[in-house]
């Protein structure tokens, strides 16, 4: 590995634990697991999901404490290991400088932030679902409809999270 390799690699892992929004149900309801990870991942604690069109865990989860606590286990998920939002794929290929990345993932957390309180709150339910679920009901609230939105172009155009609704 180059020291410019390792020097992105850093890059990288500041940004994904200053983050962490792939794994705090924040930008996915679930994560896929191939089905020979079902049963370990069951064991470390994950709520596993068995239905053949969405094999996975759901989120928010529950080994994500500041950062992934399994990263060096045998055990750590596939889909884990090869994921990389669009945020950080333009870290590592030094398109977007790591101070402007961080700047984007506070944003991404107020917009959150500001959303939260028009949701009822659960620690068990994903951000995401809670989300999806209340515009799906039709909640007229004006301000909730604008930063719903806002929302979902912002973190399609920096983190190329598309299928808000999957
Ligand atoms: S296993 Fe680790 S990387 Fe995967 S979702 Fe959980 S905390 Fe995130």
């Amino acid at each position: 590995m180059t020291d410019a390799d390792e020097a992105g690699e850093t890059q990288g892992t500041i940004l994904c634990t200053s983050c962490g929004l792939c794994c705090t149900g924040h930008l996915f309801i679930w994560s896929k697991l191939r089905s020979v990870e079902l049963d370990s991942a069951r064991a470390l604690g994950l709520n596993v999901i068995r239905e053949p069109r969405g094999r996975g865990f759901s989120q928010p989860c529950p080994l994500w404490h500041g950062q992934c606590t399994i990263y060096t286990s045998p055990q750590y998920p596939r889909f884990c290991h090869t994921y990389k939002c669009k945020l950080l794929k333009e870290v590592l290929d030094e398109n977007t400088p790591l101070p402007n990345a961080l700047m984007v993932v506070q944003q991404a957390m107020e917009l959150i932030q500001e959303l939260e309180v028009f949701l009822p709150p659960s620690s068990e339910i994903s951000f995401r679902e809670r989300l999806v679920t209340s515009m799906q009901q039709g909640n007229t609230n004006t301000d909730f409809q604008l930063k719903a939105n806002a929302l979902l172009a912002f973190v399609e155009k920096y983190f190329g999270v598309r299928d808000f609704f999957d």
